[in-house]
């Protein structure tokens, strides 16, 4: 437990939470400030900053954990879908270094966007950009 971390306190029990799922790993409660009804989050009860910093195993058990609580959701809302998303580091966007998976309930005609509308300067890469960023990507997980 990381002491100011404000969703540990909510694991532990000090900050209160309307939990909708809990086992040894993972924790999923509703969102404070929903995007839509339904809005819900999904955590791993240790500390872990962000996906890069989640061991394998505890990371498996979050996407397990969303997999099972998306229909759910949906089903408890009556929504025809749903944005699943990480904001994975500052610069993401992320605001609570606590990594979490949103499960985003989305309607017809919500007014929401797409995940593409997140960039709104796309860059213009050449094929040859594109060769040497597949090649780097695979060499880093040599
Ligand atoms: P981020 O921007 O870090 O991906 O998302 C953090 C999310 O945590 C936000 O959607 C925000 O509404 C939610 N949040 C922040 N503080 C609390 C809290 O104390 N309780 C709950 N239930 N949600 C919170
Ligand atoms: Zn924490």
């Amino acid at each position: 437990m990381s002491e100011d971390c404000i969703f540990c306190q909510i694991v532990a029990g000090d900050i209160p939470s309307r939990t909708v799922y809990e086992d040894d790993t993972v924790f999923a409660f509703l969102d404070a400030n929903p995007l839509s009804p339904g809005h819900t989050l999904v955590i791993p009860k240790a500390h872990h900053e962000r996906l890069n910093d989640t061991p394998a195993d505890v990371a498996g058990e979050v996407l397990s954990t969303l997999h099972e609580l998306v229909p759910a959701v949906e089903a408890a809302v009556d929504a025809p879908a749903s944005t699943v998303a990480f904001n994975n580091g500052e610069a993401a966007g992320q605001e609570v270094p606590h990594v979490h998976g949103h499960i985003v309930p989305r309607f017809e005609d919500d007014g929401g966007r797409p995940i593409h509308a997140l960039v709104t300067d796309r860059p213009d890469l050449s094929d040859d950009e594109l060769d040497d960023i597949e090649d780097d990507i695979v060499a880093e997980q040599a």
